[in-house]
């Protein structure tokens, strides 16, 4: 399911042009537009979901995988050693800026915490 004024959905659909980072038949990951680290990308599900507010019990096999692709791709692009951040903003008062699910992977430098 896509929504037309979605820009996660139309980057999906190729409308949007976008670096990819990896791709499956569930998921896609590229990378961020404005990155806040040397390293930042995002994992986001084909599916159109619209935060962590949204999700069903039938999306858990999929939130499980965006999970584990996290630390595969940290791996490919040289981060999981040194670490990595997992972030998905929800709402407005959490910065999310895109209503399409979205999982954050950042590294590539050391980070604050808490976060800001
Ligand atoms: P959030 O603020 O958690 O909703 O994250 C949305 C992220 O999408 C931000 O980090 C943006 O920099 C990123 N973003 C916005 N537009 C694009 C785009 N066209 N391509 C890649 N990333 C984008
Ligand atoms: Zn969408």
């Amino acid at each position: 399911m896509s929504e037309n004024n979605c820009l996660f959905c139309r980057i999906l659909a190729g409308e949007v042009p976008s670096t990819k980072v990896y791709e499956d038949d569930r998921t896609y990951a590229f990378t961020d537009i404005n990155p806040q680290a040397p390293t930042h990308f995002l994992i986001v599900p084909k599916e159109h979901i619209e935060s962590l507010n949204d999700v069903t019990k039938g999306d858990e096999p999929l939130l499980g995988h965006m999970l584990r692709l996290a630390p595969k791709l940290a791996n490919q692009v040289g981060i999981a050693e040194s670490g990595f951040r997992t972030i998905i903003n929800t709402g407005e008062e959490s910065g999310q800026s895109v209503s399409h699910l979205h999982l954050h992977v950042l590294g590539g430098r050391s980070m604050a915490w808490p976060p800001g």
